[in-house]
């Protein structure tokens, strides 16, 4: 078997005496997508800031590509792309110029740099706008054009902290696209996010991380085989929650509410449908259960700022 492209092991950092990484284990293999997912503050971002070596650990080990990290950090990036999750493009230079400028980082020949910039604007169907200024381009272009910029180097490993956090549906499914092709060149991906479709969609495993710690892991579908019952009725609107509180919680194994939807989980939801088709007051919604039913069971349902 090939080496993992990344591991970390019993990896720790606090803040002002509050750990926010609180002994975080994890191995990429070369081609896999493997994604962390978290409520806000769990403590993706650190742990992304951890393996890059941009952020020194209190204690625990870091290996990429076999180099030891943070020591050799540098010499490991060279191998590695980074999407950050707030766009820091130059927002004084031309979208070729951004890539100029970053290849030029990674100590790239100029004429290396030139021959790569077409592709890559193609990549991110930016083709014909090699030239216009950053603030010509709409926010989904700017996260494709950060894409872009991190294949410059040509990398292995590609780092995204929440890839499409504040981008509409149709930017969205354009950088999942991008990033499935990433994946089909070979390319490995380690990506942070609190979209659990996107997670469901891209990632060949993941790992649900809750205030420093890694509470489970596994793929898509092993973690919703493990933790959730296979079945949802959502009921929501005026008189769900009296109807959950006469008929749903006994005919199912769990009720949850969430606002004003009452989640119902079951193996068998016949009994559910059946008294709900005689209510027609009630709104309901019957569907497999997801990504997202693990999240918040195991993470709360309580909301993070
Ligand atoms: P996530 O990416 O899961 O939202 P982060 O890793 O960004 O979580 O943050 C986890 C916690 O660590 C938060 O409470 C955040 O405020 C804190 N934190 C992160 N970076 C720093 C820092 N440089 N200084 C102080 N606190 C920090």
């Amino acid at each position: 078997m090939q080496m993992a492209y990344l591991t970390a092991h019993e990896l720790r950092k606090s803040y002002g005496g509050q750990e926010v990484v609180a002994g975080i284990d994890l191995a990429l293999e070369p081609g896999e997508c493997f994604g962390l997912l978290g409520p806000n503050g769990a403590g993706k971002t650190t742990t992304l800031r951890l393996c890059l070596g941009l952020t020194d650990p209190d204690s625990g080990t870091i290996s990429m590509f076999g180099l030891p990290v943070p020591r050799a950090a540098r010499r490991a990036r060279a191998r590695v792309g980074v999407v950050p999750q707030i766009d820091n493009l130059d927002p004084d230079f031309t979208a070729r110029e951004n890539l100029q400028v970053y290849g030029r980082y990674f100590g790239l020949s100029h004429a290396s740099i030139n021959a790569r910039i077409p592709g890559l604007l193609e990549f991110a169907g930016l083709g014909s706008r090699a030239d216009d200024n950053i603030k010509a381009l709409s926010g989904g272009m700017k996260r494709r054009l950060t894409l872009a910029r991190a294949l410059i180097n040509d990398p292995d490993l590609i780092f995204l902290d929440e890839p499409t956090t504040g981008l509409d549906p149709q930017a969205r499914h354009m950088i999942w696209e991008r990033l499935r092709q990433l994946l089909a060149q070979g390319k490995t991906i380690f990506l942070t996010t609190h979209f659990m479709d996107e997670a469901e969609r891209l990632c060949h495993r993941l790992a649900i991380m809750d205030r420093g710690r890694m509470i489970v892991g596994g793929s898509p579908r092993e973690l919703i085989a493990a933790h959730i019952e296979p079945q949802v009725v959502e009921v929501f609107g005026d008189g769900a929650e009296a109807w959950a509180n006469a008929h749903g919680a006994s005919a199912s194994e769990r009720c949850e509410k969430t606002g004003e939807t009452v989640f119902c989980y079951a193996r068998n939801v016949a009994p559910l449908l059946h008294d709900l088709g005689r209510r027609p007051e009630l709104r309901y919604l019957h569907r497999p259960a997801n990504l997202e039913d693990v999240f918040l069971r195991l993470t709360g349902r309580d909301l993070r700022d």
